[in-house]
């Protein structure tokens, strides 16, 4: 059996990172999907384990070659979901995180409506804002940038199957927990191992009289 996609968006300092951290840390049979994006990096961050940073020309060239499962400019900056990676973690039935924007999240329940949609609310603009301002991350063109763009992206929150509000971080991470592992119980998810407990209740062997 396939693993599931689940799907994780937020506006910028939403904190969905340091949640998908704890996910990753204590959730069994679970990848990521690292992205491809033309964004600088950031300090503190790795080539191949925050994304595979590249250029335009590289990111280009990965779109003719059809390695997307899906991508969109975000915040002035091309990011993509690779198909390559994905697949190998989906494969080997583990369920995987991607971690994407509302437009990425659009495309990909588009493509995979099994997948399972997850939108991460900041439980005030205010908080939102003071959590991205501390980050420090952002140069204060970019910050006002992201916290413009953050007015349209909660919005879309009804396009998504389950919504976190990020208050406390225990919290959040357990109930992002419980929506994955939820998830794996589905009836559908489970028709393999359904049956075969269906066939061993084989009428034709039951004997009344004892065993
Ligand atoms: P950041 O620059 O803060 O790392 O990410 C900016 C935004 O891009 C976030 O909303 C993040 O979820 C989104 N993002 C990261 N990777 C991808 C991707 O592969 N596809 C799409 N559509 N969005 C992504």
């Amino acid at each position: 059996m396939k693993g599931n996609l689940i799907i994780i968006s937020s506006p910028s300092g939403g904190g969905k990172g340091t949640l998908i951290k704890e996910i990753l840390k204590t959730t069994p049979n679970i990848g990521y999907s690292v992205s491809y994006t033309t964004r600088a990096m950031r300090e503190g961050e790795e080539n191949g384990r925050d994304y595979l940073f590249v250029s335009y020309q590289e990111f280009s060239d990965l779109i003719k070659q059809d390695e997307f499962l899906e991508y969109a400019e975000v915040h002035g900056n091309f990011y993509g979901t690779s198909k390559t990676r994905v697949n190998h973690e989906t494969d080997a039935g583990r369920d995987v995180i991607l971690e994407i924007d509302v437009q990425g999240a659009e495309n990909i329940v588009r493509d995979f409506p099994e997948a399972v949609s997850i939108f991460i609310l900041p439980p005030s603009f205010e908080v939102l804002r003071d959590r991205l301002t501390d980050r420090a991350t952002e140069t204060t063109e970019n910050l006002a940038l992201r916290l413009k763009n953050s007015f349209g992206e909660v919005q879309k929150f009804k396009e998504f199957q389950y919504i976190v509000i990020n208050d406390e971080k225990q919290q959040a991470t357990n109930d992002l927990r419980t929506i994955i592992l939820a998830e794996r119980l589905k009836r559908v998810r489970q028709t393999g191992a359904i049956q075969d407990i269906l066939d061993s209740f084989d009428i034709s062997k039951f004997n009344t009289v004892g065993d």
